[in-house]
């Protein structure tokens, strides 16, 4: 059998990590035939709540879960990390100012990018949960310069499922018929939610819609919304349907995104479809054999790339408060 991969998750003892982790020893975040060593970051007044999840994980007798190990410093919880999932983050909070708040974050993940850049293994690659999450992803790659800088990424992909199953619910389609969707842009409410190119079993998603006034003002601002809604709903905000996303996220990375079709991840811009380069920004992409690659050529309309560009500006705002502070 195949030897232990290392996966690194932070913020190990919140809402999001708790469904992660079980996700991740059951082996579907890198399949049935891949073992896996969780190390679970904390900070030190949640490692006995991480230790509390670890017991349950114990109590999980997962053939595929090789060990855990928990720690309180990122130096540690990186050094051999093949996957990293950066879950925890510091929350806005009423009456927070943005400077604030990407302040404080930058404490969380300038570190961690240094504890990457000085332990992990060769083949890392990062996914960046935590919020305002591209913007975290920048901070910790600007600090981490042995890796490539490619292997930061950020998710959008919970607003992509979000995008693929309202659109199958619109148009009464399984959502495993949808294809080619594509979120652009930050996660955040100026996120894009594409549709143009999108599939609904082979045929074009937005001729099968054809209805603009449903694209503009209920599916755009639902998808962007969603999170506001499931709050308002649970009373809590989304957790499960966040570790799934990140464990699809990471899934396709390493084994492939399926034959005609791709899927949306944050990821550094090489100045495709004019997103400065260097930003992380979502994009169409497509992976194969552990590598994505943007996917290229295709038409932008004129209400995708008002869209687009508003999207793309919050996240050069963001980058110009960040270097503004020092953080990158
Ligand atoms: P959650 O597990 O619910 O959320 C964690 C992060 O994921 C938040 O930044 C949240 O952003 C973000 N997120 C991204 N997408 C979504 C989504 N679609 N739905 C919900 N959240 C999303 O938070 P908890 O407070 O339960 O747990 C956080 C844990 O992180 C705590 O245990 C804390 O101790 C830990 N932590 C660890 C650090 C470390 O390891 N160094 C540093 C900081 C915290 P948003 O708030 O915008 O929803």
């Amino acid at each position: 059998t195949q030897a232990p991969v290392n996966v690194t998750v932070t913020g190990a003892a919140g809402q999001i990590g708790y469904a992660l982790l079980f996700r991740i020893a059951s082996g579907q975040l890198l399949g049935p035939d891949t073992p896996v060593k969780l190390r679970l970051l904390e900070i030190p007044q949640a490692v006995k709540a991480a230790e509390g999840t670890a017991l349950e994980l114990e109590d999980g007798a997962f053939p595929l879960l090789a060990g855990i190990d928990i720690f309180d410093d990122a130096k540690q919880a990186f050094a051999g990390a093949n996957v990293a999932l950066l879950v925890g983050a510091r929350p806005r909070t009423k009456g927070m100012e943005r400077a604030d708040l990407l302040e404080a974050n930058g404490g969380i993940f300038k570190p961690q990018g240094e504890a990457i850049n000085a332990g992990a293994a060769d083949d890392i690659r990062v996914l960046v949960v935590g919020n305002p999450a591209n913007t975290n992803a920048l901070i910790a790659q600007s600090h981490a310069p042995d890796v490539p800088a490619e292997r930061f990424t950020a998710m959008t992909r919970l607003d992509h499922n979000r995008a693929v199953a309202q659109l199958a619910k619109k148009l009464n389609a399984p959502v495993g018929e949808i294809t080619k969707l594509t979120i652009w842009g930050n996660h955040s409410a100026s996120q894009y939610p594409d549709i143009f190119h999108a599939e609904v079993g082979g045929r074009n998603a937005a001729e099968a819609v054809n209805d603009e006034k449903w694209l503009a003002e209920e599916f755009i601002p639902r998808v962007a919304k969603r999170g506001a809604e499931i709050i308002e709903a649970r009373g809590a905000s989304s957790a499960a349907s966040a570790a799934n996303a990140a464990i699809d996220h990471i899934h396709d990375w390493v084994l492939g995104t399926p034959e005609g079709d791709w899927t949306s991840m944050a990821v550094p811009s090489d100045g495709s479809y004019g997103v400065p380069e260097g930003l992380i920004s979502s994009f169409p992409v497509r992976c194969r054999d552990g590598k994505y690659e943007i996917v290229q050529g295709l038409e932008i309309n004129e209400f995708s790339r008002t869209r687009i560009d508003a999207s793309v500006a919050e996240l050069a705002e963001e980058r110009e408060a960040v270097k503004k502070l020092g953080l990158i």
